[in-house]
């Protein structure tokens, strides 16, 4: 086996000391501190100052309302179905009046949640979407697991768009569409 002998060179005294290179270091970080020569301060005090996000961040999926107040969920479990970590639990809840039916539990656990937005896709009534929430915690992972209540409640606070607040009245419409055509839908 053949071996390559490096030949190294030999420091001088003042590179040995290292005080040349730690002199420059500090007047690099003296630079930064005091934002001479064009520097700029790059870090910043988290959790007081805060990041800009871009205006397509996804965040954590929150569960919206409609302009009545009304849960837009209907139970279908699409989005519980496509979900690739299985995050979501939906336990549906009887049906309400027409067509109403809305979740009894609506379980994210945001453990698993990978914050891919495939629930936010396949929702076909625009009942769950990405949020700009990236700060979650919580002391146990019972507590990371967001019941349908804290959802809308971080639904309620992450309306983007207007999109959470849309005026869309679909049941009203149904119910008006069904009065149309004799048929009392509120029974
Ligand atoms: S964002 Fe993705 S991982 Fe998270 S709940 Fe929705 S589908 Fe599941
Ligand atoms: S959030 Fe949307 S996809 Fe999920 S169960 Fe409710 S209506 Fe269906």
């Amino acid at each position: 086996m053949a071996y390559v002998k490096v030949k190294r060179r030999k420091l001088t005294f003042a590179e040995r000391t290292y005080v040349a290179p730690i002199a420059k270091g500090m007047v690099t970080t003296l630079k930064h501190m005091l934002q001479l020569g064009g520097t700029e301060r790059v870090t910043m005090e988290y959790p007081e100052q805060k990041w800009k996000l871009p205006d397509r961040y996804r965040g954590a999926p929150v569960l919206v309302k409609d302009a009545a107040g009304r849960e837009k969920c209907v139970s279908c479990s699409m989005c519980e179905y496509v979900c690739p970590p299985r995050a979501i639990s939906i336990i549906p809840g009887e049906i309400d009046g027409p067509v109403e039916k809305a979740p009894k539990v609506f379980d994210i656990d945001m453990l698993r949640c990978i914050f891919c937005g495939y629930c936010e896709e396949v929702c076909p009534e625009e009942a769950i979407f990405m949020s700009e929430e990236y700060e979650l915690c919580g002391q146990t992972r019972a507590e990371m697991v967001f019941p349908k209540d804290k959802l809308y409640a971080m639904g309620e606070k992450f309306g983007r768009d207007g999109r959470t607040k849309d005026p869309v009245k679909k049941y009203d419409r149904l119910v008006s569409e069904a009065a149309a055509q004799g048929l009392d839908l509120t029974k």
